[in-house]
């Protein structure tokens, strides 16, 4: 893509409200722009960015089994009232239309997907099943002020899974959980599995992904030696305490931000619409359901927050919009090198604007590619080739450019 045809151009200064790192950088770049607090417009690098975090939730969904399907987010209030969500649930945004009827925006779904999949499951035999989509959310945050960490509209995955019985639950969710960790380990982040509190109605223990970061909600106590972590909130132990899983280590504190969330539903919803199956007895069960959230449009906001420098985003190739970006300085031969790399497939944002040498550098730190490549007169028939975040530089021709890019 040629960065002359890009609409959106990359800013002097962050916004004055902008007050953490995700909001100020994501908008000084031009990856989203801010319609009001908790609602953005995803920009095209932004969107790039976007769909690379859910290509990889979708591959690591579909690998364990998830079917793909996408639920309407405007729902009847019956559903709501049905499972005492409309009264329970202080997130909830609610709507009248001018008939005077009564809806709700999608928080979450399971008054969507239980009937949705229960109407089609009879016996034992049908399950389990596991459903996901990915699309936004729509929640009443009374404070939306961490950039895109935590919106009032937000992009997440969320799956379900419907079961015979609370053992084949637990079956699933060590599943997913592995699952999960590839897509954080794939994103480039580490994070830690909690045991959090149940959620709004359960009692029951939920799981929490976290990843470590100054500008998260959360605060945590891991272990330093092995993988233990739990939620402050609800923590028996202090800092500073000996580890109760491995007795080796010390419990550190942390600030987090919940990258994943997973609640075991027990039979609530089943019992809410009265939709059960029959079990291996001919009895009439109602299903043991797992809820599986991943905040994609959070994911993104995190690994700016982790990945950065006083010039600009770091990317990590995963996830990044584009594999290089070439800077097109007076004197050297970039077109021939564009093509090239076109050609060869690789992503490639191309500098070509009517621009001084040090706007385009400060520009391409800012935007955060993994690589950048400069043709010049300095260069010659070389390229002068970099990574984002290392100060090493080294002058390749166009063959071994494709060859680095491409391994
Ligand atoms: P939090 O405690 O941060 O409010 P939650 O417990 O309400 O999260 P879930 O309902 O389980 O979260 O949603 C699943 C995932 O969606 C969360 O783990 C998080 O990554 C993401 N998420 C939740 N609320 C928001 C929000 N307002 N903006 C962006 N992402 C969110
Ligand atoms: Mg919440």
């Amino acid at each position: 893509m040629k960065q002359s045809q890009l609409f959106v151009k990359t800013l002097r200064q962050p916004p004055k409200e902008a007050e953490t790192i995700n909001h100020k950088l994501l908008t000084q770049a031009g990856f989203v722009d801010q319609l009001m607090a908790g609602v953005y417009s995803y920009l095209p690098l932004g969107l790039r960015v976007l769909r690379n975090i859910e290509g990889i939730v979708r591959e690591e969904m579909n690998t364990i089994g998830g079917q793909e399907l996408l639920m309407p987010i405007l729902h009847p209030s019956s559903i709501w009232k049905q499972t005492g969500g409309w009264d329970k649930i202080d997130v909830l945004f609610k709507i009248k239309s001018r008939t005077g009827k009564d809806y709700a925006l999608g928080q979450s779904e399971e008054e969507v997907v239980t009937p949705l999949v229960m109407s089609r499951v009879n016996t034992h035999k049908d399950l389990p099943v596991a459903v996901y989509q990915i699309h936004w959310k729509y929640r009443d945050e009374l404070r939306a002020k961490s950039g895109i960490l935590r919106g009032r509209e937000f992009f997440m995955k969320d799956m379900y899974s419907f079961h015979e019985n609370q053992k084949d639950f637990e079956r699933f969710y060590e599943v997913v959980k592995h699952a999960y960790l590839n897509v954080y380990k794939r994103a480039g982040l580490v994070a830690k599995v909690t045991e959090g509190s149940g959620g709004s109605f359960s009692e029951k223990i939920s799981y929490e992904f976290m990843v470590l970061t100054d500008a998260g909600e959360d605060k945590i106590l891991y272990c330093e030696e092995c993988e233990f972590c739990i939620n402050r909130d609800i923590a028996k132990q202090e800092a500073g305490a000996k580890c109760p899983k491995c007795g080796k280590g010390k419990l550190l504190e942390g600030i987090a931000s919940e990258v994943g969330n997973v609640f075991d539903l027990g039979q609530k919803y089943g019992g809410n619409f009265d939709l059960g199956f029959l079990d291996r007895d001919n009895k009439k069960q109602y299903p043991v359901m797992g809820c599986y959230g991943l905040g994609i449009s959070r994911l993104m906001g995190v690994i700016v927050e982790r990945f950065h420098d006083d010039k600009g985003i770091i990317w990590p190739e995963s996830v990044a919009p584009f594999q290089v970006h070439l800077l097109d300085l007076p004197g050297g031969d970039s077109k021939k090198v564009y093509e090239s790399l076109l050609k060869d497939d690789i992503e490639v944002l191309y500098d070509d604007r009517d621009a001084s040498a040090g706007e385009k550098f400060a520009d391409s730190d800012l935007i955060g590619i993994p690589w950048r490549a400069v043709a010049s007169k300095k260069t010659g028939d070389k390229i002068e080739l970099k990574k984002r975040g290392e100060e090493k530089v080294k002058l390749v021709s166009i063959k071994e450019l494709l060859e680095t890019l491409k391994s």
